[in-house]
């Protein structure tokens, strides 16, 4: 017979308030197999684990049922306690009381009946526990770090500076993301390309990063501390080791094609560098435009490279490595407001945020002249807030950053161009440091606010007219300007969903991925040793960006140095002589962890990725896969007793 201890926690008031525990407790101490029943205050606390760990010696207790919170809280501190007392820890069971009962069940007996219904189910439950061991497995000592804008370089320069090896994979030409199209940074306006070049240099430079330009993950196989990534090299037609970045291909190109860097506000040549600070500052050729690729013809800038470094018959290029762990900083793309009635690829003058950056930067399109179509300056600017963003038509969330970085430019032509600045906005939130301040100033500077959402753009007389409704003063206004800048919602990449699979990273509702917890876990994902930093998570600015990044980078520096990960032994198995092959259980694990062994044609559980959740359990119609410390007799038994009661 096994020899159980019961203690019900108080947790303050918080179960105590609505639980009648010295009840509870009384009833546990009449179950079978139950030696003695405690209630105490705070059971987590160090008295608390001290009276289970002296009854577990004194007492000769084999078990022990905590009634308290979610083991999702203090599941790990009680199964060392009972460690502690050098019990196995996974003799433990915890009812949940609190969040299953006194914070969800109204008037006292009726929660203190729910309550000695868990607690009768843990015990019969627990009887039937058998100890059970962890397992461990070496961490291959590099980390892989996907995105290159300001998160993941933030990541791969702190994790490289940590002594360890980290593999860099950025999908466009250059890394640098969407920083190095920012022309200042609010609210302190440094120049956006003063404070990102030299960390971009600082990684092309660092003895411990390997930087893959122009590069995707095709595929992850493998588990938390052992992951095996096949990163495709794109072809850039140009052999980076003879490459020597002189600029001859690029100035002798006879063919241009709209700049991706400048928003399409500028052209680029087809072979080309994305923008001056390029890293590496070595060409690509984009193959869809380049006429020697099309016709057969041109190849200027192969007769004319001193180095002999443009390839025309280059493939694509895959690369195996391993790692440790894995960090996704993939950020974001911008809402097209071309879907929308702001006039954005109608009238030339209505701008995206992006594009007026580009515009107002001294190595833009314009070289830094914020102009209209004819080359004039504007004598009056509209800056629309909120577009696509707290709108139940596009996007509900807020976007975050926008009323900052539209405050941002209304300084910025202001200063440029003295004209009349006007933005239109639900209202501001500058929830940052300095930030509320950097509104001041810009209101003092006498940029004109205007309360209400620029729900539409049209033109009269030449000039462009944002029509609204002026919630302050209660009436519907049309204003004239001559430029229209559009502020659009950060939203998730177009390629959100496919990477999500490839990573095993769940994505919330917005479609940005989703952190293992809103609070607590802001950087894990469902996948353990994956982790999300920057604005792949949601709209969010450099200075979160990048303490995101460095706090991946710490998760990644904790796994890396422990040098092994724990595997808990809570993981499915499947009973050989009894699986059919169906494999009606491989698509059904959301971690991937099953696959079919094609030689004995049986299920085969890859215990390292497995979670115990058992959704295989429920799947398989031969009743051929347990999870352990969950088998099926163990649940009836539980399920019976609560029912019992
Ligand atoms: C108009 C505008 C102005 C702004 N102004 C400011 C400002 O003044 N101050 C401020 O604090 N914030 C500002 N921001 C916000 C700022 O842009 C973001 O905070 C920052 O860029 C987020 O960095 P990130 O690294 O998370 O994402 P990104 O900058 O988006 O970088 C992600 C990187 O990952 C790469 N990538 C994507 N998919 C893959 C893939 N599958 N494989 C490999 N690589 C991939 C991308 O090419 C990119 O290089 C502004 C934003 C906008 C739109
Ligand atoms: S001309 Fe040759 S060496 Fe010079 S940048 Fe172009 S590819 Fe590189
Ligand atoms: S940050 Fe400001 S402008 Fe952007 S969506 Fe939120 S409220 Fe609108």
């Amino acid at each position: 017979m096994a020899r159980i201890g019961v203690y019900v926690c108080h947790c303050g008031t918080n179960i105590a308030g609505t639980v009648d525990v010295a009840a509870v407790r009384d009833f546990a101490a009449a179950l079978p197999g139950v030696v003695v029943a405690r209630d105490y205050q705070y059971m987590c606390s160090d008295p608390g684990q001290d009276l289970m760990r002296k009854d577990i010696t004194q007492m000769g207790l084999d078990r022990v049922v905590v009634a308290s919170c979610s083991p999702r809280m203090h599941e790990p501190t009680f199964r060392r306690a009972l460690e502690g007392a050098g019990l196995n820890g996974y003799l433990l069971e915890m009812a949940n009381i609190r969040e299953h009962v006194s914070w969800v069940t109204a008037g006292v007996a009726a929660a203190t009946r729910k309550a000695k219904a868990l607690v009768a189910g843990a015990v019969r439950r627990v009887a039937l526990h058998q100890p059970l061991e962890e397992r461990y497995a070496d961490v291959t000592p590099q980390a892989l770090v996907v995105g290159g804008g300001i998160a993941g370089i933030e990541a791969a320069l702190k994790i490289a500076d940590g002594g360890f090896r980290v593999h860099l994979v950025e999908k466009e030409p250059s890394i640098g993301g969407q920083m190095a199209k920012l022309d200042k940074t609010f609210p302190t306006l440094d120049c956006s390309a003063c404070i990102l070049t030299p960390k971009m240099v600082a990684v092309a430079q660092h003895p411990n990063i390997v930087l893959h330009t122009y590069s995707e993950v095709e595929r992850v196989d493998g588990f938390v501390g052992n992951f095996r990534v096949t990163i495709r090299h794109k072809a850039r037609s140009v052999d980076m080791q003879k490459c020597t970045g002189c600029g001859t291909c690029w100035s002798k190109c006879p063919y241009t094609a709209p700049s991706e860097f400048d928003e399409g506000l500028g052209k680029r040549k087809l072979i080309y560098i994305p923008f001056p600070q390029a890293v590496p500052n070595k060409p690509v050729i984009d193959r869809e435009r380049c006429v020697k690729f099309r016709s057969g013809k041109c190849g200027a800038c192969q007769k004319l490279c001193p180095t002999g470094a443009i390839d025309f018959t280059q493939q694509d290029e895959l690369v195996e490595e391993s790692f440790g762990a894995i960090i996704v900083a993939t950020g974001y793309s911008l809402l097209d407001p071309g879907r929308g009635p702001w006039g954005y690829g109608r009238y030339p003058n209505v701008l995206t945020a992006l594009q007026l950056e580009r515009m107002i930067n001294a190595s833009g399109p314009t070289g830094g002249h914020v102009q209209v179509q004819d080359g004039g300056t504007p004598r009056a600017v509209a800056i629309l807030h909120c577009i696509g963003s707290r709108d139940q038509n596009y996007h509900e969330y807020c976007s975050n950053v926008c009323c900052m970085y539209s405050l941002k430019l209304a300084h910025l032509v202001k200063e440029k161009t003295g004209a009349e600045v006007y933005n239109f906005y639900i209202d501001i939130r500058a929830f940052g440091k300095a930030y509320e301040e950097f509104y001041n100033r810009v209101q003092n500077e006498g940029v004109y606010f205007i309360r209400g959402k620029g729900a539409e753009v049209g033109s009269r007389d030449g000039r462009l007219l944002v029509r609204c409704e002026d919630t302050l003063l209660g009436k519907y206004r049309e204003v004239p300007v001559d430029m229209v800048v559009l502020s659009p919602a950060m939203e998730a990449r177009p390629d959100a969903s496919h990477l999500s699979q490839v990573f095993g990273i769940q994505r919330s509702a917005d479609g940005f991925f989703l952190e293992a917890h809103a609070k607590l876990e802001p950087l894990k994902t469902a996948t353990d040793g994956v982790f999300i930093a920057g604005a792949c998570q949601g709209p969010k600015d450099i200075p979160y960006s990048v303490a995101q990044g460095a706090g991946a980078a710490a998760e990644v520096l904790r796994l890396l140095s422990a040098g092994r990960v724990t595997i808990s032994p809570v993981v499915a198995q499947v009973a050989a002589e009894i699986c059919s092959g169906c494999r009606a259980c491989l698509p059904i694990c959301p971690y991937n962890a099953v696959s079919y062994d094609e030689v004995t044609k049986v299920a085969r559980v890859n215990e390292a990725l497995c979670k115990g959740c058992g959704t295989c359990v429920a799947a398989c119609p031969s009743g051929a896969l347990s999870v352990s410390h969950f088998r099926t007799p163990q649940v009836l038994a539980q399920i019976e007793e609560v029912l019992a009661v």
